[in-house]
């Protein structure tokens, strides 16, 4: 298959052409070429989200072209891989955000959550929350688009546990590490008090992690370090009652990694720490195989019988569709008959330029909230995710048109091209465009690794380097990677997060707090 960005190889080539044109077609439908001297009008762009879906497209997208209106409850960008740093106070909130508007000053933006979708009418419900003093009040309106890009992302599924939404932190947006962050501090500062018995004590100061994927494991390394380094300076007394314990269901922790560096992963989390005038600490317990029940305002439950006392507990169990995605998804299996929709564990069906299929053209999904139907399934990750917006902003910007869609009966299912079902959609596609008729590339993903920090200065580092033989969903493949742990995995861990962050603005903050951390350790003041 061709890389992903063969827009890039191929800059100035005029492959950007709908898929089933001719390339020299005239069609009356066909918008005519864009010069300066010949502009259509600009076309309504409805951007919903500012996630790294969102923002890697409002980045990339020509706003000569295309006026551009994003709408989303928050105003600003997060780098999420560094939320877990900043729920213990590694890393500034402001560091790690940058607002939309400075992503590109000339689209407009709207604060206000979107909650219906009608592509019928091209129209979609917003809510805003106006206050006034200390009196809020919830206001709707409703504003059209002629193009829509739904990148609104997921959100934390608790799976229908009882006692989670209630009592168990999330990990998702930066209110929520900034509940974090109070909650740890908190929790030391409760356990101070002189009235606590030492099982009291104990309870206040055990931190239970649901989910051992890279955001629980991730959060588990820095509030390791928040201990081992912060701790003796503030908390010496307490630290013996110091408990972290990472539950999983499944018998094994950081899913997309090979077995070494999982291992390496479990020897870096449960290490001993020594710490002058205080005996050898080991407060960290990985429990695999452990389903939660329920939990309660003390008390985590196991489907097993056993039952932890907990101070503080984060749910970082997976992700499942907002309302609104399942709502949309809803519309159009209702009203265009989009068999395709609802395949996908409540994600979007897109076909592989990111088109929602039954959106007739005018609607594009990416991110968590999409699945590119008929291909492998896509990883929820920043990377698939800025890779498909910073895609897309190209594919538009660059004159291509979206509106001759094949209907889903040619999308699907698959063997209506290929009775053998042996290629994938988008070689079906590719292939079918052959002789006078050009296609824009589909998306493709390039695998650019994955990370995760371990704690105590040391990271892992994963990457394919060459691809594996046979079917790649297999449990069999086995793909050539790289695997860099230790020392070197954070000097890289570190580098690479830098190099990500979307403005020197956020580079040089970043780089200050890692300092300030070093000289000063973190601040634990609950705000
Ligand atoms: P999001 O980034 O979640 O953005 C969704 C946007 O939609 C938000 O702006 C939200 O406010 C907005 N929105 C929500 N509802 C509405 C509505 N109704 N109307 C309008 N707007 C709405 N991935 C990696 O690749 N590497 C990592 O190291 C990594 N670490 C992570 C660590 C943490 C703690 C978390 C939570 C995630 C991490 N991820 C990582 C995953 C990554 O953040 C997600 O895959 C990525 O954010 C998905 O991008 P998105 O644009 O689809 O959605």
């Amino acid at each position: 298959p061709r890389p992903y960005p063969l827009f890039l190889a191929e800059k100035g080539a005029s492959f950007l052409i709908d898929p089933l044109l001719p390339k020299s077609s005239s069609s009356s439908n066909t918008p005519p070429p864009l010069s300066p001297n010949n502009q259509r009008p600009k076309e309504n762009l409805v951007v919903l989200g500012t996630g790294w879906g969102a923002a890697a497209f409002v980045k990339n997208i020509d706003t000569e072209k295309f006026d551009v209106t994003v709408v989303s409850p928050r105003n600003y960008f997060v780098f999420t891989p560094m939320l877990a740093g900043a729920s213990v106070g590694t890393v500034d909130f402001k560091s790690i955000t940058q607002p939309i508007r400075e992503i590109n000053n000339k689209v407009r933006y709207l604060e206000a959550a979107a909650t219906e979708i009608d592509p019928s009418t091209k129209t979609i419900s917003c809510n805003s929350i106006v206050c006034e003093g200390n009196s809020c009040e919830t206001k709707e309106f409703d504003i059209t688009y002629d193009r829509l890009l739904f990148s609104v992302g997921a959100q934390t599924t608790t799976f229908g546990t009882p006692g989670v939404e209630e009592y168990c932190n999330y990990l998702k947006q930066v209110g929520d590490a900034q509940q974090i962050k109070n909650a740890i501090v908190n929790c030391f500062e409760s356990a101070e008090l002189p009235y606590l018995t030492d099982e009291e004590r104990q309870r206040e100061l055990t931190f239970v992690i649901v989910g051992a994927g890279p955001t629980g494991v991730e959060f588990a390394a820095e509030l390791l370090d928040f201990i081992e380094v912060d701790g003796p300076r503030f908390y010496k007394e307490l630290l013996p009652y110091v408990r972290i314990k990472i539950v999983e269901a499944s018998p094994t922790i950081l899913r997309p990694f090979v077995d070494g560096m999982k291992e390496e992963a479990i020897r870096r989390l449960t290490r001993p720490i020594e710490i002058e005038g205080v005996p050898t600490l080991q407060p960290l317990e990985i429990m695999l195989n452990k389903q939660v029940s329920e939990v309660s305002d003390k008390n985590i439950y196991f489907k097993d019988g056993e039952k932890i006392p907990y101070g503080m507990a984060l749910w970082a169990a997976g992700i499942g569709p907002l309302p609104i995605t399942t709502s949309l998804i809803e519309t159009l299996r209702e009203t265009e008959q989009s068999s395709a929709q609802g395949f996908a564990r409540g994600r979007l069906a897109v076909d592989p330029w990111l088109r929602v299929i039954g959106g007739k053209g005018k609607i594009f999904s990416l991110g968590d909230c999409s699945c590119v139907s008929h291909t492998p399934t896509l990883a929820t990750t920043a990377q698939v995710a800025s890779q498909q917006g910073e895609y897309l902003a190209k594919l538009l910007s660059n004159d291509y048109s979206t509106d001759h869609v094949h209907d889903d009966t040619t999308l699907l299912p698959p063997m209506v091209l290929d009775p053998d079902q042996t290629k994938s959609l988008s070689e079906q596609i590719a292939s079918v465009a052959i002789g006078d008729k050009e296609i824009a590339a589909p998306f493709q993903y390039l695998d650019l690794g994955i990370l995760a920090y371990t704690g105590s200065g040391s990271a892992l580092a994963q990457v394919q380097v060459a691809p594996g033989k046979g079917d790649p969903t297999s449990e069999t493949w086995n793909p050539v990677r790289l695997q860099i742990k230790g020392k070197l995995g954070f000097g890289l861990w570190r580098s690479i997060y830098l190099l990500k962050q979307t403005s020197p603005k956020n580079i040089v903050l970043v780089t200050l707090d890692w300092i300030k951390v070093n000289l000063f350790g973190r601040d634990i003041s609950i705000l």
